[in-house]
């Protein structure tokens, strides 16, 4: 087979030794002869795996002992209802940043449940740039404060997060945990699918701090509340016991990558390499971000027509060059770098990139 180069949005590409080794164990885990798939979720083997990845979890990102991790189903759009479900109750009001279609839909689903307010707003300009989020202006008796850090489908990214005092800060990662460090006390609630950075899709990571768990309605159904979910460390009911298996082996692969920071470092160099293709192109390739909002992991952008887009997506495909094309709401182009894509494949593309210039130019 020809080299093949996987920019898919997600689910996104995963490790090749993460996919070489799950391989190999598939049809019979650590010599137990049965599949990880055919045995229960209460047994010795699941366990461990379980309890490892929660530990992985915990010790790559640096998290304080009053965190719990869990592991969840429903995507992360369950999320965007389970959040306000526990958290927004009555008389309290839920502050949200719009600043693309992601953190639109959480909003959307927290007005069917309660009160919310939009304290930034990236509308204005198209998505392509987010809000200023160094002056909120935050109610002290907030429930919470909803933040997406990378909105996968404008491909922008926070560079910074905003201080919200002691309201809890809750922030959808589902494109880029795993991809950079960040300082985890300071955010309450942590949500992400894990089928761009972290795994296959099917399981949904959630970090919350135990304090908050104290706010949440005894009311609500047992299997959408965090509280249920703690107590019975995410075995409430069969957890999506392969996504999890496929997880804990994503994790040890960023642990032998170095951990969070080499991953973050090789993130920067896989961008870097793109950005500057669509930047010294003189105008043929156009990043479709502001620039002081690009993400590092979803590149946006567009050539200097359709015909040649129409063009470069075509060949793009016919050489092997996977998932390339936009969102079908955002059209144009979008690389998406995940940390399971190799620093070669993005050379590739960007070589690619610049002969096509040359021969279309
Ligand atoms: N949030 C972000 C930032 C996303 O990119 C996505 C999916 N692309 C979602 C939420 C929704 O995730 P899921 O399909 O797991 O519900």
């Amino acid at each position: 087979m020809a080299n093949i180069y996987n920019f898919n949005a997600g689910p996104g590409a995963l490790p090749a030794e993460v996919l070489q080794e799950a391989q190999e164990e598939l049809r019979n885990y650590q010599g137990i002869g049965a599949s990880i798939l055919e045995i229960s979720h209460r047994s010795k083997a699941y366990e461990s795996i379980h309890h490892e990845a929660k530990q992985l979890i915990k010790e790559l990102m640096g998290l304080p002992s009053d965190y719990e991790v869990l592991f969840l189903h429903g995507g992360a759009s369950l999320q965007f209802s389970m959040v306000p479900i526990n958290f927004l109750t009555e008389g309290k009001v839920a502050g949200y940043i719009h600043c693309g279609t992601w953190s639109g839909k959480a909003w959307q689903e927290a007005q069917k449940i309660g009160q919310t307010l939009v304290l930034a707003s990236g509308e204005k300009q198209s998505f392509k740039q987010m809000p200023e989020l160094s002056n909120l202006n935050i109610p002290k008796e907030m429930a919470y404060v909803h933040l997406t850090s990378n909105e996968t489908i404008d491909g922008i990214q926070c560079r910074s997060f905003p201080d919200t005092g002691h309201v809890p800060l809750v922030v959808d990662m589902s494109s880029d945990i795993f991809s950079r460090p960040i300082e985890a006390s300071r955010f309450s609630l942590i949500y992400a699918g894990a089928q761009k950075n972290l795994g296959p899709a099917g399981v949904t990571i959630v970090i919350v701090r135990r304090s908050l768990l104290a706010r949440i309605p005894e009311t609500i159904p047992d299997i959408l509340s965090y509280h249920t979910q703690v107590k019975h460390h995410s075995l409430y009911n069969t957890p999506p016991v392969f996504s999890v298996y496929m997880v804990n082996l994503v994790l040890k692969w960023i642990v032998n990558q170095g951990g969070v920071q080499s991953v973050a470092v090789r993130n920067q160099q896989k961008a870097d390499l793109l950005y500057q293709v669509l930047d010294n192109s003189g105008g043929f390739y156009k990043g479709l971000a502001y620039k002081d909002s690009r993400s590092m992991m979803n590149i946006t952008f567009c050539a200097s027509s359709s015909e040649i887009e129409n063009k470069l997506l075509a060949e793009l495909e016919q050489e092997g060059f996977l998932g390339l094309k936009g969102h079908r709401d955002a059209g144009h182009l979008r690389a998406s770098i995940y940390n399971g894509v190799p620093y070669e494949h993005c050379k590739a593309l960007a070589d690619f990139l610049t002969e096509f210039q040359k021969r279309n130019g």
